[in-house]
């Protein structure tokens, strides 16, 4: 008897410890897939991607065709759709558009979603351009690690965090659309494409997270290299600066820093990347970037120079930040305009 009793305590014990374990699984917090964001995948796919096989990723060129596969080859992996109907996850930006280019040709902004599960109407952007500026006359590649090879990968990072959310019934209530751009190097084309062709209403846009450069540490921030420059923030809503504040504050031990936010700088940064394309049509956006740095559009902007650790602390505050937009109760709102 006394046998028994101990037998039956035991499988109580051990039928109580598999409830609970189910419940947590149920119960994954946000942390738990921003715990999936690390350096070393960071590091893995930024040293393919930004490797010399792509050629510097000149837009229309075949070295840009190659980072497009990439990219395209990543969300099928990972079992996220194509944001278009046609399944490409392919947008073409024809030839006739990118009046830059020297030598005319066609060229793409991948666009992978995750569908909201609540107001899948409601769409988060998140962009980095995917070209860079291709080789020099000597045949030296731009390997445009950190420009913007850093921002590329941490999507892909991003995108599989969310989707692993998805797979675990966890997934966002709002849409995510992930937005590689084409053609930023040669005047922000593709982002402007897609701002004039969007896939998805302007009205139902809430915001763009932008990222463009996260992966170095600028000279004047060497003895404080624990930060992240935001600008923008808070120039169409007043909402998505505090949200963005307090999850940072929440969060991420980064120090915030809104120099460039200012607008009297005279590097006037806020018009230079992507998301000003958004902000031209009114939509919210945030732009995550690290400042200028001595391999600043150099061959030398090479995938050894990145701080990973660094560069997945930066790309976890993103994730953070764009789980509580897609997920909190009320959408951001342009209240600023
Ligand atoms: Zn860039």
């Amino acid at each position: 008897m006394k046998y028994h009793t101990i037998t039956l305590l035991a499988l109580l014990t051990v039928a109580s410890s598999f409830a609970q374990n189910t419940t947590e699984e149920k119960q994954k917090s946000v942390e738990d897939y921003a715990a999936t964001i690390t350096s070393k995948e960071l590091k893995e796919m930024l040293y393919i991607y930004a490797g010399d096989d792509m050629r510097g990723r000149m837009t229309g060129s075949k070295g840009q065709k190659l980072a497009v596969n990439y990219l395209k080859d990543f969300y099928v992996a990972q079992g996220i759709n194509s944001a278009l109907k046609d399944g490409t996850y392919f947008q073409t930006v024809p030839a006739q558009y990118l009046t830059r280019l020297k030598e005319p040709a066609d060229s793409e902004n991948v666009v992978a979603f995750i569908e909201g599960s609540e107001f899948p109407d409601e769409i988060i952007v998140l962009s980095a351009h995917l070209d860079h500026v291709g080789v020099d006359q000597n045949g030296n590649v731009f390997n445009g690690a950190d420009d913007d090879g850093s921002g590329t990968i941490a999507m892909l990072e991003m995108a599989e965090a969310f989707q692993r959310a998805v797979k675990e019934g966890n997934g966002p209530r709002r849409s995510i659309l992930f937005l590689h751009v084409t053609g930023e190097e040669i005047g922000l084309y593709g982002s402007r494409y897609y701002t004039e062709n969007p896939i998805f209403p302007l009205e139902n846009t809430v915001c763009n997270l932008n990222t463009d450069m996260i992966g170095r540490i600028a000279p004047d921030k060497v003895d404080t290299p624990n930060y992240i420059y935001l600008i923008g923030s808070d120039r169409l809503s007043q909402e998505l600066h505090d949200v963005s504040a307090q999850i940072a504050k929440k969060y991420s031990d980064l120090e915030i820093d809104y120099t460039y936010n200012d607008p009297e700088d005279p590097n006037r940064f806020y018009f230079r990347s992507d998301h000003y394309n958004f902000a031209k049509k009114n939509i919210p956006v945030i732009f995550y970037f690290n400042g200028v740095h001595e391999d600043y559009h150099k061959i030398s902007d090479t995938p050894d120079k990145i701080a990973y650790d660094l560069m997945a602390k930066r790309t976890k505050l993103i994730f953070h930040t764009a789980w509580e937009i897609a997920n909190r109760e009320k959408r951001i709102t342009a209240d600023k305009l």
